[in-house]
């Protein structure tokens, strides 16, 4: 099989990488930046876990702009945050100047309500909860964050629907082509995940037909498997498929 040609560019960037600011990673900025070079990459992007509470963004930013960048990697900065509700409300701390994008992510449920986890959404729509009704509000808080907080990156989107028993193929044509004409016209990247392999072919045809940005990313922990593709290679080879 070939090369993506459309997308060569892409897997050369991982716009979603860990470090040890976060708690469930090992490897360092400077580890992740040193295995970005290493990989061949163009872009990296230097992203970790925050809440409101969280307070060492600053430090997090004099770090990264003490390192030492390698020539021909561009190296970006970033905080990942979930959705809060449908209003599209971020779980995050006023920020500094100086990081590049917030990724916007569905780690929970987003409701009118509040964020909720994916054993009471199940609950939920045992007990009677529309599907339908459930897409619609998760695709409505994407589309109010991206209003509410544009120029930034969705991360692994719609990584929640197979934790609530849903799946992308539920969402209809109209859900994603709300949701790519809004990444479009807000500046927001949409990140195609290694780690959760989403999302998938359908919704990266919508994003292109829309004119928004996908990037390729990681979502590594470890600088091991930094600028590592393989299931979105394979996304991006099937989404030029798709009509
Ligand atoms: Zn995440
Ligand atoms: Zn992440």
């Amino acid at each position: 099989m070939s090369e993506p040609t459309a997308d060569s560019g892409i897997l050369g960037g991982d716009f979603h990488v860990h470090s040890t600011f976060s708690d469930d990673a090992r490897s360092s900025l400077a580890e992740n930046v040193t295995a970005a070079a290493a990989a061949g990459l163009h872009t990296v992007r230097l992203v970790d876990h925050v809440r409101q509470s969280t307070a060492w963004v600053p430090e997090y930013l004099a770090a990264v702009a003490a390192l030492e960048a390698p020539d021909g990697l561009t190296v970006l900065t970033g905080v990942e945050a979930k959705i809060l509700n449908t209003e599209g409300e971020l779980d995050i701390p006023a920020l500094p100047a100086g990081i590049d994008r917030i990724l916007i992510a569905d780690h929970q449920f987003p409701t009118a309500a509040g964020p909720v986890g994916p054993t009471e959404i199940i609950e939920r729509i045992s007990a009677g909860l529309s599907p339908t009704d459930a897409l619609d509000d998760c695709i409505a808080a994407l589309i109010a964050a991206m209003e509410r907080y544009p120029g930034n990156q969705l991360a692994h989107c719609f990584s929640i629907l197979p934790k609530v028993g849903l799946s992308e193929d539920d969402l209809s044509r109209e859900h994603l082509e709300a949701w790519a004409l809004t990444a479009a016209r807000t500046d927001t990247y949409v990140e195609v995940n290694e780690k959760w392999g989403c999302p998938g072919p359908r919704a990266i045809a919508a994003l292109r037909a829309a004119g928004a940005t996908h990037v390729a990313s990681t979502d590594s922990h470890d600088a091991a498997t930094v600028g590592s593709y393989s299931r979105v290679r394979e996304l991006l080879l099937n989404a030029e498929a798709t009509p």
